[in-house]
């Protein structure tokens, strides 16, 4: 299938706002692709990925190739991005106006593009920014002006056609007569929409678990506290909060695989973990899940950046193994011996889960558990976690059955809410698209002396009211503009929540927050740039964090 003829739909979807007529366009179209289907229906979606997988392509790599590409000077792109707002009109603006004609260009295919972009995915190491960049400039010199635009979006993860979850499962639902729940079903399972509308088509929709087979995780919601979270359950059941990676390990006889929350393959990486599964499991065949965390020599969790390691190692893998040494926490069952138990109430998944591990202590064991309904017991619970060094707790509805892929508050996280900072405002960017008029992320900074520093970028979670008012605020006291980037004079104090602190190479103060919230605009005759909080603070908060004293 040539790409032009998904161009076109992308045009048709972009031109409606109409959800059933994007439906009925994408319901069409994967009725018409043929082998292509799996490629198609997932490029429909804008993406080439069935994960989060990033395709490690970052927006400031992909504005110097689209300079490249179409041999056009900083100053004309800076323009016409700040135009458009939009990396993809700006490469189609670009396109359609070059001078120089290709005569090598070629058709682009569906299949040519989505496996270039693919290959984004899988490039790593020494060399693999120009290998990356080699596979996009190769896209473009074949690629038509419309062809750029989507091109260029998809590398963005930003196709703006407007193509929700709920649109692709209802297209493939109509294109191939099935029922949209019977589609969801499957999805929850495979997690990938390219496999499902496959199996529609054959008239082989399944959502049974399969050994093997990933399946889509569930998730939790946050609560406001402890006592809230235990009133909203009949029958509650807290367990501790592990601050590590998610686990989904799956068993057939000695066979074993983990995967990760994202449901990547991450097998290889921890050996230790498929050696104990054969130690400690008694059931022919399972799918159970852990939290996984990085412990020091008296069994204490380490923090997140440690297991990190061990995830991204490739190499040299029982080295690392010795130096950050591992723990896996269990929480949950789905299938054992052949049968999903996914549909069973908690508390049964649980007993089940009891029943098939042999606990090797310190090592391969069972979440610490309580169901309780007494605050006072729970919250003795909750305050043990802590001290011991972990995140939180979760408290469970332990009648629910296990959701996949979904937040339908049937667990609820508690953690301790760390105490806000006042930091100030000295620099952002531009948003995109409808968004080009606000300054979309702010750059934030702490005192250290007389001096400001920074210590992190606030890049989401901005609703639109809150963007409008920053701009205002803010426009008077930028000082320079470079492409979307602009600098500010530190000013403007914000009051910032946030989920952690970590230590970090990128910003001059040394830390970083994860996940920084907006609290609130501070009031300049409240508080003024003199009154912010200042690095020596962020230190302290840095070891007070999680109740006690970190060595790195
Ligand atoms: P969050 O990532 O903050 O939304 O919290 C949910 C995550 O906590 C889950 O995806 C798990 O990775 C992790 N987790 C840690 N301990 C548990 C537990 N006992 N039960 C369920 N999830 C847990």
């Amino acid at each position: 299938m040539k790409y032009l003829e998904l161009v076109e739909i992308y045009e048709k979807l972009e031109a409606t706002t109409k959800k059933l007529e994007k439906r009925d366009i994408l319901a069409d179209f994967y009725k018409k692709c043929g082998k292509d289907l799996y490629k198609a229906v997932l490029l429909s979606m804008g993406t080439v990925v069935t994960g989060e997988q990033d395709l490690g392509v970052a927006r400031e790599m992909l504005k110097r190739i689209v300079i490249k590409s179409y041999g056009v000077s900083e100053g004309d792109f800076a323009k016409k991005f700040k135009e458009t707002g939009d990396l993809g009109l700006s490469a189609e603006h670009f396109s359609r106006n070059k001078k120089q004609k290709s005569f090598m260009k070629k058709e682009l295919t569906l299949d040519h593009v989505f496996d270039n972009i693919h290959k984004l995915t899988e490039v790593i190491g020494k060399g693999s920014q120009e290998r990356k960049v080699d596979l996009i400039v190769e896209l473009l010199s074949h690629s038509s002006p419309e062809e750029a635009r989507y091109i260029v979006r998809t590398v963005t993860g930003d196709m703006r056609i407007g193509v929700s979850f709920g649109i692709v499962r209802d297209a493939i639902a109509k294109g191939f007569d099935k029922d949209p729940k019977e589609v969801e079903s499957s999805w929850n399972v495979s997690g990938n929409f390219g496999k499902v509308a496959e199996m529609a088509r054959e008239g082989k929709l399944k959502s049974d678990l399969e050994v093997f087979t990933p399946v889509r995780v569930m998730l939790a919601d946050r609560a406001g506290d402890l006592r809230e979270a235990l009133e909203t359950f009949e029958k509650p059941f807290i367990q501790t909060k592990y601050d590590g990676l998610r686990l989904q390990l799956h068993r057939d006889g000695t066979k074993v695989k983990l995967f990760s929350r994202r449901l990547d393959d991450i097998t290889n990486q921890f050996p230790e973990i498929v050696k104990w599964a054969n130690e400690c499991i008694k059931a022919k065949s399972c799918i159970i899940e852990a939290e996984v965390i990085a412990i020091d020599e008296n069994g204490r969790p380490r923090p997140f950046q440690f297991l990190s390691r061990r995830v991204q190692r490739k190499y040299d893998i029982d080295r690392i193994s010795k130096e950050i040494p591992v723990q896996a926490n269990f929480f949950d069952l789905l299938f054992v011996n052949g049968d999903s138990w996914i549909d069973k109430p908690f508390r049964e998944r649980w007993e089940k889960l009891i029943k098939i591990i042999d606990v090797k202590k310190g090592k391969f064991i069972l979440a610490d558990s309580l169901e309780t309904k007494d605050y006072k017991e729970a919250e003795k619970f909750y305050r043990a976690a802590l001290a011991f060094g972990e995140e939180g707790v979760i408290v469970k509805n332990s009648e629910a059955k296990y959701q996949s892929g979904r937040r339908v508050g049937y667990w609820l996280k508690v953690k301790e809410i760390l105490e806000p900072l006042d930091l100030v405002v000295v620099g952002g960017t531009w948003g995109e698209g409808k968004r080009a008029k606000w300054i979309g992320s702010l750059l934030l900074a702490a005192k250290s002396g007389d001096e400001y520093v920074e210590t992190g970028r606030m890049a989401s979670g901005l609703t639109e009211d809150q963007m409008e008012e920053l701009t205002k605020k803010l426009k008077s006291f930028i000082v320079l503009e470079q492409g979307n980037e602009i600098k500010i004079k530190p000013k403007l104090v914000i009051e910032v929540g946030y989920e952690e602190i970590q230590k970090s190479p990128t910003y001059p103060s040394g830390y970083a927050l994860r996940f920084p919230k907006l609290l609130r605009i501070r009031d300049e005759k409240d508080k003024g740039p003199n009154d912010i909080n200042n690095v020596k603070d962020i230190e302290k908060l840095f070891f007070k964090q999680r109740g006690k004293v970190r060595k790195n």
